[in-house]
């Protein structure tokens, strides 16, 4: 059986839950076996995971785990998998999975591939594909034990609608509040994250300083998008660190990254190359990241952005 964790935020799941359910399912019809969702803590209409593929919803309603821990998430995932009998246990490469994905595998004795962008293959042996160094090459990984723990990128599939509403059944598994360690000192309401957006709006050092972010805003506002930034301006404190996309920073696949002011260093593009268009906003016609752009716009940020925000005001009106 294939074991998916749906991830959810205050109750409601996370586009990363749909996109990680179509993904076990997939699998479970490459396996040959069901595919059953796990939701944990508050889980609004957990019935639709069924629309995904999931035949049904094990859920461990304690409130407890509303507060996200990933020590206790592992331990209640490793119990409910161990319950089921899950051979295959899919997670999104989100933070949250990142968190668990270790002490799962650890907790299970279970092979594991993070950031997987691709449904494995079982004729020969469990495989599985991943882009590695940077999005430059693909590594196939084959994985032996008995437990196999799979993390789905973000935006790599479609959640699609096969199925109908699942039956949601409760898991037998309990989590004392006092095991919860982690307590949440405040939470940034109302953004997309970026490793589950899909417009991204992202700035560097062309912008000259913090002060100026506020055309980089508004293009962003006007387009539902997430605001990112290049590593410098994270790091002299211009953005949050949370921002900072690139090969030391969030890897991102949205369906369109606009790039202001930013050169496209390689440690910046190992971050945003899988991004589905690429447009890019820069004043010097030589900057790499033109290489990189499936549109580019050669021009003073300054100008360009304001324009684009209006025209994109227009266009919507
Ligand atoms: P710059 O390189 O200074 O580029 C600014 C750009 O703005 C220029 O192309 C310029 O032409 C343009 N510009 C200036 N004024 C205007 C204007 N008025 N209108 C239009 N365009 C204008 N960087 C990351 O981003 N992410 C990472 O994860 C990352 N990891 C790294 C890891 C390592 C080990 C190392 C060594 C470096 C890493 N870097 C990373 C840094 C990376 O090498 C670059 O230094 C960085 O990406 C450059 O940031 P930038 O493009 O904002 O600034």
């Amino acid at each position: 059986m294939v074991l998916v964790f749906a991830e959810s935020q205050k109750g409601n799941f996370k586009k990363t839950a749909f996109e990680a359910v179509t993904y076990g399912y997939k699998t479970a019809q490459a396996l040959g076996t069901e595919c059953v969702a796990l939701a944990l803590g508050s889980a609004n209409n957990a019935a639709d995971l069924g629309l995904y593929g999931a035949s049904k919803v094990l859920h461990v309603a304690d409130a407890a785990l509303d507060q996200f821990d990933g020590q206790v998430y592992a331990k209640v995932i490793a119990e409910v998998s161990q319950q089921v009998g899950a051979k295959v246990i899919v997670l999104s490469h989100t933070s949250t999975g990142k968190a668990i994905h270790g002490r799962l595998a650890a907790r299970l004795d279970a092979g594991s591939v993070a950031g997987v962008n691709s449904i494995p293959t079982v004729d020969g042996g469990f495989k599985v594909k991943k882009g590695v160094f940077s999005g430059k090459a693909i590594a196939e990984y084959a994985i032996n034990s008995e437990v196999k723990i799979l993390s789905v990128m973000g935006n790599s599939l479609q959640p699609a609608i096969v199925g109908s509403p699942a039956a949601i059944e409760a898991a037998n598994v309990t989590v004392p509040a006092s095991r919860v360690k982690v307590k949440s000192v405040s939470r940034i309401e109302g953004i997309v994250p970026l490793p589950e957006a899909e417009l991204v709006v992202s700035a560097g050092r062309g912008m000259k300083g913090p002060e100026n972010w506020g055309i980089v805003e508004d293009l962003a506002n006007t387009l539902g998008a997430t605001t990112a930034c290049s590593r410098p301006v994270a790091d002299v404190h211009w953005r949050p660190h949370h921002e900072h996309v690139g090969q030391t920073g969030i890897a991102i696949r949205p369906n369109l990254y606009i790039a202001i002011g930013i050169s496209g260093a390689i440690q910046h593009l190992a971050g945003v190359n899988n991004s589905k268009t690429i447009v890019v906003i820069n004043k010097d016609p030589e900057a790499p990241f033109f290489k990189a752009a499936d549109y580019g716009v050669v021009g003073d940020l300054f100008e360009v952005v304001p324009q684009l925000t209006e025209a994109v005001k227009k266009f919507k009106a």
